[in-house]
């Protein structure tokens, strides 16, 4: 998409006129059927922007994961390395791209001082945003408008929020059925890090019938319960 050149002015500018993107984030692991949020981002605004307004329940969690993310747009990787020990979580995935022949290889950026009109997108064309290690989002822009009529003028005011649904925690990733209880990090039981567990999964795969731990060291977990929706 080609997206015209908007001059950089100071951030309490009128906006009437610029271009303004919908973009829809999906429910971490759902399909396409559970939007979770909807934002209004001007298109010289940061990707970086458009980042720190998506709040996903998982943010809640973990320390040292928490500000490490990435957008996956049209083949290149957007990695959000702001934050002193941010990972690069698109490392592994282009190494192991590079040991595939054949494949194309894949680019990573920092998605700092990225504007979203230099993206090159395709419009209701489904991108990934991947943050807390293994939290997975679908991303979609919608639309793209021209700032006009009611909507808001000040470039302070963007991203919009047009909607957003209650965070929720996310089920289980052992049985994929039950709500999550604990979150572990760290653990050999587990293919993913940080892991969400709910008590059936947990206690199966951490305890013993009498109820010893069933392997040492036991991974480090927080208790889902503990923290308010
Ligand atoms: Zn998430
Ligand atoms: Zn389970």
């Amino acid at each position: 998409m080609a997206v015209g050149a908007a001059t950089r002015r100071s951030p309490t500018t009128d906006v009437g006129g610029e271009l303004a993107l919908s973009v829809t984030v999906y429910h971490p692991s759902s399909s396409l059927s559970e939007p979770m949020s909807r934002f209004l981002v001007l298109g010289r605004q940061p990707l970086t922007d458009l980042r720190d307004a998506i709040q996903c329940s998982s943010d809640r969690h973990g320390q040292a994961l928490a500000k490490s993310g990435y957008f996956f747009i049209e083949g290149i990787f957007y990695n959000d390395m702001r934050c002193p020990g941010a990972l690069d979580y698109s490392k592994n995935i282009i190494d192991w791209m590079h040991e595939q022949e054949g494949r194309q290889p894949l680019v990573a950026r920092s998605m700092d001082g990225v504007r979203i009109d230099q993206l090159t997108i395709r419009l209701r064309c489904p991108y990934l945003y991947a943050h807390q290690g293994n939290c997975e989002h679908v991303l979609i822009f919608d639309s793209v408008r021209v700032v006009s009529g009611d909507m808001p003028r000040d470039a302070q005011d963007y991203p919009v929020v047009v909607f957003t649904t209650r965070p929720r925690h996310p089920g289980c990733y052992g049985c994929e059925k039950s709500p999550a209880r604990w979150i572990s990090y760290d653990d050999i039981h587990a293919d993913r890090n940080p892991f969400m567990w709910c008590d059936h999964c947990f206690n199966h795969f951490h305890f013993n019938a009498n109820g010893s731990a069933s392997y040492q060291p036991l991974p480090h977990v927080e208790d889902l319960s503990t923290v308010p929706e």
